[in-house]
């Protein structure tokens, strides 16, 4: 999942993006609200954590211009102040959620998780296909009764076609939610990871989960 950070305070913004991409998440950074809008604009993202106090703007109307841009995804709000009044503010000005800094990065990733899992018909932490079986809070996975070790960009690959099953999947959209701005759409670096990703699925099972479909991409579905 391709998250944007939007935090003008160096520290802050390079210790979510460290914390976030070791959670498995794509991360692109925005130091000011302006850059949000455009970085937006040009990219697809699956969840924005908007800092309030930007140079530029508040970022309540940071929201309210990705909103009036036509950004769908949950939207974040961090924010030192508190107050009843400034969270329900942020939540009419287009915001999902409301964190409150300081804050612990394990409830950043909680309120990240319940967000995302808003957005889909996911129960719990668990997302389910087929006999795979993914733990989004325990980073685990398994198939049937077999547990599957995966690299951090293996992990968001197949999160990402579990919350497409049966969906034909480009790998313009994979890249653009599984990789972050410094992608390089030239390299086979997609077909490289599904082939891993699909060995490590398939190792001992008989059948098949990803498939290639010629032309077009990637699809996550029973034979
Ligand atoms: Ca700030």
């Amino acid at each position: 999942m391709r998250l944007l950070i939007v935090e003008d305070e160096k520290k802050m913004a390079s210790f979510l993006k460290k914390g976030l991409s070791e959670a498995g998440y794509s991360v692109d950074h925005a130091a000011s609200g302006a850059a949000a809008e455009t970085l937006a604009s040009e990219n697809s993202y699956d969840l924005v954590v908007l800092d309030v106090m930007l140079p530029d703007q508040n970022g309540l109307d940071t929201a309210a211009n990705l909103r009036r841009d036509g950004l769908s995804c949950p939207i974040l709000l961090l924010s030192a102040l508190s107050s009843t009044k400034d969270k329900v503010r942020g939540l009419d000005a287009g915001a999902d959620d409301y964190l409150t800094k300081p804050f612990s990065f394990d409830e950043l990733l909680a309120r990240i998780r319940a967000l995302m899992r808003r957005k889909g018909e996911q129960l719990g932490s668990l997302l389910r296909f087929s006999d795979i079986e993914m733990d989004l809070a325990k980073r685990q996975v398994r198939r049937g009764e077999q547990t599957i070790s995966l690299t951090a960009k293996e992990f968001s690959l197949l999160e990402f076609f579990m919350r497409h099953p049966n969906k034909p999947l480009s790998r313009t959209s994979i890249s653009e939610h599984v990789w972050d701005v410094h992608f390089d759409s030239d390299s086979n670096v997609i077909d490289v990871y599904v082939n891993m990703l699909r060995k490590k699925l398939s190792a001992g099972q008989e059948r098949k989960l990803i498939h290639t479909i010629v032309g077009v991409g990637y699809v996550l579905k029973e034979d």
